[in-house]
C-alpha cells in the first residue's frame, strides 16, 4: 500500500490526551456495529493483535440472531481463541498471497526452527503463567491466603509455576501481583490459558478441513470456503449450547485437548530435545 493509505487508516494516539491503548473489541448495537479500541503501529504484533480483536468481532457478528441471553462465546476461551486461530494463518506464504511478502523472501523450510521458537516463547512459555493468574486470584478470594501473605504467595507461585524469581528480594510491603492489569482490575484469566489451547485446535481442525498436507506450522487456511463454513456453524451457536457442542461442531471432538499444540510444536520438540540432552531441565 502507499504510504498515504497508512497514515490515513491506521488509529494512532492521540497526542492531546490520555487515552487507553490496551486493545479491546467492541461490539455497539448488538447486530453489526463492531469496533475495535487501540493505538496501532504497523508491525507485527499489532498485525496479529488485529486479528485477535477481529475474531471477537466476527464471533460477536456471527450470535447475533441469538437470544439476548445467548450473544456471547460458548464459554470465553472461546472468545479469546478465535483471533489467534485465524493468526496463525499468518505464514509467509499467506503474507505473499495478501502482498506484505516478497515470494522471494519466503524463508525456506531450514528456517522454520526460528519461526517455531518465537511462536513457543509467545504461545508455551504462556501457559504457566495463564493458569496461575487464577489461581493466585483464587487463593486470595478464599481466604487460603492472608493480606499480609499476598506478596509472598505471588512470588512462591511464580517460582513454582514458572521457575521465575524476583531480581531483589522482596519484602513483607511489596505487591507485585498489583502489576499485572487483570488482578487489580478483576478481570478472570483462565479464558487466555483455555485460549491457547483451543487455538491450536481450532487451528488443526481448520487445516484438516482445508485438506492440508505438510508441517502444521505452515498451514493457511486463508480464503478457504469450506473452513469458513464450518467454522461459522460453531461461532452461530453463540452461548446457546454446552461447549462441547460448539467444539463438535468445528473440530468433531467434544473434548479440549493440548495435542493439536504438541502436533504443531513437534519439528520444535525434537530439535530441543537434541539441545537439552544429557542436560538437568527444570528447578
Ligand atoms: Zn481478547
Amino acid at each position: 500500500m502507499p504510504e498515504t493509505f497508512w497514515t490515513r487508516s491506521q488509529f494512532v494516539k492521540p497526542a492531546d490526551r490520555e487515552v487507553i491503548c490496551h486493545a479491546s473489541a467492541w461490539n455497539v448495537d448488538q447486530v453489526d456495529d463492531l469496533r475495535i479500541k487501540m493505538c496501532t503501529k504497523v508491525n507485527g504484533d499489532d498485525f496479529v493483535t488485529v486479528h485477535h480483536e477481529l475474531g471477537h468481532n466476527y464471533y460477536q457478528r456471527a450470535y447475533n440472531k441469538q437470544n439476548v441471553f445467548y450473544l456471547d462465546g460458548a464459554n470465553d476461551g472461546f472468545h479469546e481463541a478465535i483471533g489467534d486461530m485465524v493468526a496463525l494463518s499468518i505464514t509467509p506464504d499467506y503474507l505473499v498471497q495478501v502482498g506484505l511478502l516478497d515470494k522471494a523472501q519466503v524463508p525456506s523450510a531450514d528456517k522454520d526452527l526460528g519461526l517455531l521458537l518465537r511462536q513457543a516463547m509467545d504461545k508455551v512459555a504462556f501457559l504457566p503463567f495463564g493458569l496461575l493468574i487464577d489461581r493466585y486470584r483464587w487463593d486470595l478470594f478464599s481466604g487460603k491466603v492472608q493480606p499480609a501473605g499476598y506478596g509472598k504467595h505471588w512470588v512462591d507461585m511464580k517460582l513454582q509455576y514458572q521457575g521465575v524469581v524476583p531480581p531483589v528480594e522482596r519484602g513483607p510491603e511489596t505487591f507485585d501481583a498489583g502489576a499485572k492489569y487483570h488482578i487489580p482490575a478483576n478481570v478472570p484469566y483462565t479464558r487466555y490459558f483455555l485460549a491457547r489451547v483451543l487455538q491450536f485446535q481450532f487451528y488443526e481442525a481448520a487445516c484438516k478441513i482445508a485438506g492440508w498436507k505438510g508441517p502444521l506450522h505452515r498451514c493457511s487456511f486463508y480464503g478457504n470456503k469450506e473452513v469458513g463454513k464450518r467454522l461459522n456453524a460453531m461461532l452461530e451457536m453463540g452461548a446457546s449450547k454446552p461447549w462441547p457442542d460448539a467444539l463438535q461442531a468445528f473440530t468433531g471432538s467434544r473434548e479440549m485437548s493440548g495435542k493439536a499444540m504438541i502436533r504443531y510444536f513437534a519439528p520444535l520438540t525434537k530439535w530441543l530435545n537434541t539441545q537439552n540432552r544429557g542436560k538437568t531441565c527444570g528447578w
